[in-house]
């Protein structure tokens, strides 16, 4: 057997392979419908969680400026202790009642606060419950897609072994320059030669390129620059 039949010995038994795969890699409509369930679920959980997050964060913003107005208003006070006349009497307090404005609006706000927290988080802990029950479903359908997929996960896994040994008994030159042209032809790195022309591009093949076909010799489409390969002719 020549290289170049061992070539495509190799190519016809990797495009098998990738038949194999893309059909492993498509899912059936019983595990794509609970998957689509199982992603949107998820990703409401991440939203809700990013509202409580965010929440949080504003809750310990208010909390800290709640503190300062309460300093605020207790020094305030003390002022009123010290203060000599009606006029720094009535500043006082002026200062004292804005500050206790703003302290009042501060609390309602935090009160606001919790209450969207805590229906976010009953929201979240319901989403939680029935969290295990859909785990369970996707669970199952994943593994019932799987068993399903056993043949061709067979088939594929001796193709895989197939071209592992074709590839072992090649030069290492000739398999570096099929993986190479393998990877950037659309994972075709032979072609065969059809009524002299590449069944890959439908470049013409000259006469000269059949005779050395023929003879076996290596020689790439002056088109694709993929390697050439010729039926022989059974006799
Ligand atoms: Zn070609």
């Amino acid at each position: 057997m020549s290289d170049v039949d061992k070539m495509w010995e190799l190519q016809t038994v990797l495009t098998a392979l990738n038949e194999r795969e893309k059909l492993m890699s498509v899912k059936p409509e019983s595990f794509a419908a609970v998957d689509r369930e199982y992603q949107g679920a998820s990703a409401e959980k991440a939203n809700l969680q990013e509202q409580l997050d965010t929440l949080g964060r504003e809750r310990r913003s208010v909390d800290g400026e709640l503190s300062d107005q309460q300093e605020l208003l207790k020094k305030y006070q003390g002022t009123l202790m010290q203060v000599k006349n009606q006029q720094q009497y009535a500043a006082a307090w002026k200062e004292i009642d804005a500050t206790r404005k703003h302290v009042k609006e501060l609390e309602e706000s935090v009160l606001k606060n919790m209450t969207e927290a805590d229906a976010l988080q009953q929201q979240l802990d319901s989403r939680n419950d029935g969290h295990t029950e859909l785990q369970g479903r996707y669970d199952a359908a994943h593994a019932e897609w799987q068993s399903s997929l056993g043949d061709l996960r067979k088939e594929a896994a001796t193709l895989r072994k197939k071209a592992d040994q074709i590839e072992a008994t090649l030069p290492e030159r000739l398999r570096n320059e099929f993986n190479k042209i393998y990877r950037q032809r659309q994972q075709v790195a032979v072609a065969r030669v059809e009524r002299e022309s590449c069944t890959s591009c439908r470049t013409k093949v000259r006469a000269q390129v059949v005779q050395q076909l023929k003879r076996g010799e290596l020689v790439h489409c002056e088109g694709c620059h993929r390697i050439l390969f010729l039926e022989k002719v059974q006799s």
